[in-house]
C-alpha cells in the first residue's frame, strides 16, 4: 500500500501575492530537512503539501517527526493512497486503519471531496465508506459526536487518501520569511522559548550569549549550545555569537552603586547584542523577558533597557506567566536542559537589594564612570562565532 504524508498549510494560504513564494520556501525547507529519510518528492496542490516517498527505503516515520517541527504546517496526516473509487477507498480504510478499528468501540467516517468531478458528495462518500468498514468490523457502532476512531477520506485531484486523526503541526510561518532577528540567549527556561516563538513567526535567528569567564563555567556554555541545538530542530541552523562579558561586569562592580548593577548590565547586554545584530543584518533583538518576573523586568527597568536600544526589542513572553512558559519549554523539548543548575553571568554579581524603579538619568549618571563605547566594542570584537545545526 502506498503511503504519503499530507501537510496542511495554515495562515500561509491567506498570504495573497506572496503565497507562491512562501510555499516554494516551505517546500525547499522540507526537501532539505527530509534528505536524511531517503528519496522523496515534495509537491503542492490545493493548500496541501504532499511528501511522496520515491522508493521503499524512505523512512516515513522519521519524516513524520521531522515535518512536525517545520513551521508553516498546521496539521500532518500520514495517509494511504488509493484509487478514486468508493469500494477501493472502503477496502483501503479497513486494511490501513486495521489496528485502530479493531480496538475501537465506535467510529465515524469524515468525507471530503475537493475533486468536484467525483460522482458522490462528501456525505455520500462517508456513508458508503462507513458501510464497507462496518461490514468488516461488525462490532463497531457509529457515533457522530465522540467516536473512538474517525476515518478520514479525502478525494483529491489525482487520488483518494485515507487517514486517521491528523496530528497537530508546529504552526506559524515558514522559517525566515519575515527576515532576521537576534535572540539574547541565556541558559534559562525563558529565552529558548522566546527564540522558538519568534522563529515560529517566520524569523531567521542569530543568537548572542554572554559568558563571564572564570565566573561562569564551560558547562554553562555547553548548556546554551544544547538548548540552541534543540531550538534549531525547529528553526533551522542558528548562528551563535558568544561574547565575553567579564570586563564589563568587573568595571560595573568596581565603579557603580551596587543596587544598579543589574540594570546597568542589562543596558550593556543590549548595546553589545545590537552591535552584533547590526553586523549580521538583523532588524530586531529578542529577549525572554516577562513583565515583573524579576527586578530587572519591572516596567521601569524595561524602560531603562529600551532607552539604549536603537532597534526594536521583541519580548514574546512579556504577557505570559511562568507556568505558560514552562508548558512551551516542555513542548519544545528545552525544559530538562534549562533546569540544569549552572551559573549564568546574570547571577554572578547580583545586588542584595536591586533597584525596582530605576530612571534613565540615574543610570546615565552612574555610567559616566565607565568607558561605555570601548567596553561595548571590546565585547563585540571578542565574540566567537559558532554555527549550530539541528
Ligand atoms: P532566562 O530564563 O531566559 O534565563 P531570566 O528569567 O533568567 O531569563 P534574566 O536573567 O533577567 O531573566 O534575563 C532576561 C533576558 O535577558 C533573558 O531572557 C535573555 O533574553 C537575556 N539574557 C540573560 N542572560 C543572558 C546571557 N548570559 N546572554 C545573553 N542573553 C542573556
Ligand atoms: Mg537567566
Amino acid at each position: 500500500m502506498q503511503e504519503v504524508i499530507l501537510l496542511k498549510l495554515g495562515e500561509l494560504v491567506l498570504k495573497g501575492l506572496n503565497r507562491q513564494k512562501f510555499e516554494e520556501r516551505l517546500k525547499n525547507e522540507l526537501a532539505s530537512r527530509l534528505k536524511v529519510c531517503g528519496p522523496c518528492a515534495v509537491e503542492s496542490r490545493q493548500s496541501t503539501i504532499y511528501i511522496v516517498p520515491q522508493d521503499e527505503s524512505f523512512d516515513i516515520a522519521r519524516a513524520e517527526e521531522i515535518c512536525s517541527k517545520v513551521f508553516g504546517v498546521v496539521a500532518l496526516c500520514r495517509a494511504a493512497v488509493c484509487e478514486k473509487d468508493v469500494r477501493a477507498i472502503g477496502e483501503t480504510a479497513t486494511r490501513y486503519l486495521r489496528d485502530e478499528l479493531r480496538t475501537a468501540r465506535t467510529f465515524k467516517v469524515e468525507g471530503k471531496r475537493s475533486d468536484k468531478k467525483f460522482p458522490l458528495t462528501s456525505i455520500e462518500t462517508a456513508i458508503q465508506v462507513a458501510g464497507i468498514v462496518g461490514e468488516v468490523y461488525d462490532h463497531l457502532e457509529a457515533d457522530m459526536k465522540h467516536p473512538d476512531v474517525t476515518v478520514h477520506v479525502e478525494v483529491r485531484e489525482t487520488a483518494a487518501y485515507v487517514h486517521s486523526a491528523p496530528r497537530p503541526g508546529a504552526g506559524g510561518l515558514p522559517c525566515g520569511i519575515n527576515g532576521r532577528a537576534t535572540i539574547m540567549i541565556s541558559g534559562g527556561i525563558d529565552s529558548p522559548v522566546a527564540a522558538w516563538l519568534m522563529a515560529r513567526r517566520g524569523l531567521e535567528l542569530h543568537a548572542v550569549h554572554f559568558f563571564s569567564y572564570p565566573y561562569t563555567s564551560d558547562e554553562a556554555k555547553e548548556k546554551v549550545l544544547t538548548l540552541l541545538k534543540i531550538v534549531a530542530e525547529w528553526s533551522g541552523p542558528i548562528h551563535l555569537h558568544i561574547a565575553p562579558f567579564t570586563d564589563i561586569q568587573e568595571e560595573i562592580r568596581d565603579n557603580c552603586p551596587e543596587e544598579l548593577f543589574t540594570v546597568i548590565m542589562r543596558r550593556f547586554m543590549v548595546r553589545v547584542a545590537q552591535r552584533i545584530a547590526e553586523n549580521n543584518r538583523s532588524r530586531a533583538l529578542i529577549t525572554g523577558e516577562s513583565m515583573g518576573q524579576v527586578a530587572s523586568q519591572t516596567l521601569d527597568a524595561l524602560v531603562t533597557t529600551d532607552d539604549v536600544a536603537t532597534m526594536p526589542i521583541f519580548r514574546p513572553l512579556i504577557g505570559l506567566d511562568k507556568t505558560d512558559i514552562v508548558q512551551f519549554a516542555r513542548r519544545i523539548g528545552t525544559f530538562e536542559t534549562s533546569i540544569l543548575p549552572y551559573e549564568d553571568c546574570c547571577t554572578v554579581f547580583t545586588p542584595r537589594h536591586p533597584i525596582l524603579k530605576p530612571t534613565v538619568e540615574m543610570l546615565e549618571k552612574a555610567e559616566r564612570k565607565l568607558n561605555v563605547a570601548e567596553l561595548t566594542e571590546a565585547s563585540v570584537r571578542g565574540a566567537e562565532h559558532v554555527l549550530i545545526r539541528p
